[in-house]
Formats: C-alpha cells, sequence, structure tokens
C-alpha cells in the first residue's frame, strides 16, 4: 500500500477536470498529472511520423522509439517532452485532439502509457485526470470522482478557452469535435470513458469554479481526513 494520496478525476473533454486539478494541487501541495496530455504526445509523434491516426499497426510500430517524459517546470506546470524536445503547446490543436482520441483507443498504446501514470502515483500525492483513471490505472485511489457538463457548456468553454490563447475556432467546429471524441471514448473497446462504481458523480455545467474547487476539496478531506 502506498502512503501517498491518490486522487482521479475522470470525464469527459471540456468537463473542467484539468482546470479544477490544477487549483486543487496548488491548493493541497499534490503534484497534477494531465494524462490527456500523454496521449496527446503519442498522437503528435504519429502525426509527425505521417502516420494516418487510425493506422494502428503503424502507430504500434512506432512506440519502441519514443521517448515520452513529463516533467514540471519551476512554477509546477507539467510539460511534455517529446524524444527531448518539449511539445506542450503543440499537443493542443484540434487536429492533435483527433489524433489523441484515435491512438487512444489502441490497447497497445495505452499499455506503454501505464507504467508512466501509476508510477507518478507510488512516489507522490497525485490528483490525476483522464478517462480511465479510477476504472484502470489507480483502481485503488483514495477518492474518485466522475466529472461531466452537457456537450453545449464544454464546447462553449472550450472556444472561450481558444479564443483567450488567439485561435478563432468555430463554435459548430468545436463542438462537432467533442461530440466525435465523446462518442468514440465511450464507445472504445480498451477503457471506454466510464464511471468507476465507487466514483462520485459531479456535474459542472452550472456550477463556478469556486464552488466546483470547493466541493472537490470538501470531498476529499472526508475522504483522506487531511
Ligand atoms: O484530456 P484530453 O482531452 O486532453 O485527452 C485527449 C484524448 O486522450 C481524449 O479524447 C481521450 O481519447 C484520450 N485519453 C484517454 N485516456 C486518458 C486521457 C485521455 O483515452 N486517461
Amino acid at each position: 500500500m502506498s502512503n501517498y494520496i491518490s486522487v482521479a478525476i475522470d470525464g469527459p473533454s471540456g468537463a473542467g477536470k484539468s482546470t479544477i486539478a490544477r487549483a486543487i494541487a496548488e491548493k493541497l501541495g499534490y503534484i497534477y498529472v494531465d494524462t490527456g496530455a500523454i496521449y496527446r504526445t503519442v498522437g503528435l509523434a504519429a502525426q509527425h511520423a505521417g502516420i494516418g491516426s487510425k493506422d494502428a499497426a503503424a502507430v504500434v510500430a512506432l512506440l519502441p522509439e519514443l521517448c515520452i517524459d513529463i516533467a514540471y517546470d519551476s512554477e509546477g506546470v507539467q510539460r511534455m517532452l517529446l524524444n527531448g524536445r518539449d511539445v506542450s503547446a503543440e499537443i493542443r490543436t484540434p487536429t492533435s485532439s483527433i489524433y489523441a482520441s484515435d491512438v487512444s483507443a489502441i490497447p497497445e498504446v495505452r499499455a506503454f502509457l501505464m507504467d508512466m501514470q501509476r508510477n507518478l502515483a507510488i512516489s507522490h500525492d497525485v490528483i490525476m485526470d483522464g478517462r480511465d483513471i479510477g476504472t484502470v490505472v489507480l483502481p485503488n485511489a483514495d477518492v474518485k470522482i466522475f466529472m461531466t457538463a452537457t456537450a453545449e457548456v464544454r464546447a462553449q468553454r472550450r472556444f472561450l478557452e481558444l479564443r483567450q490563447k488567439g485561435m478563432e475556432t468555430p463554435y459548430e467546429e468545436i463542438l462537432r469535435d467533442i461530440q466525435y471524441r465523446d462518442s468514440q471514448d465511450s464507445t472504445r473497446a480498451a477503457a471506454p470513458l466510464k464511471p468507476a462504481e465507487d466514483a462520485v458523480h459531479l456535474d459542472t455545467s452550472e456550477l463556478g469554479f469556486d464552488a466546483c474547487v470547493d466541493a472537490v476539496a470538501k470531498l476529499i478531506a472526508e475522504r483522506t481526513g487531511r
């Protein structure tokens, strides 16, 4: 048994997992692990290699050549390194979202990334977000949360986030992208997106940021006594 606390937050894209997990990590001194970024990095490697995102055999053949590392900068922000190069910004484009969703449906890709995710929880208090953290990666997590919001609310949030970064993407395109990923992530055979039986459900559609952070922090305190 690990002496470290682990908090798993799963749910569809745009439900607010990363923003809330990051705030909790800062508040409680945990490390925040964004596992979507790790899948995005594999997707980017396939993209760079000119491999189609659905070409599972070619993606699997690429895996032994990949060196993927997670690093934390001086402000505790997670950075993704692909073969030693920081690709944290490049993995955020709409094309890399689709690549991430497609390559993450390949069981060999999921197996390849498993130890990296588990090792972080062995050596730190972590709050980890993804799709299968409470069900597969950390089934013994101290706290499991399944965070959701309607597709329209999630698309609107993503639209504003991209706009803030100077990227103008039509709302309709973002909504379509979210619906594509929701459907693929929840219907795939390998580790589909679904709540763990013991997960607490949190719908953030009508909850403000502070209320979400308070709800999660309260739950962690109740479960862990900290
Ligand atoms: O969380 P984010 O939207 O950045 O993740 C990108 C994609 O990676 C998701 O659409 C999902 O298909 C995949 N993913 C996954 N398992 C995780 C985290 C992300 O399959 N634990």
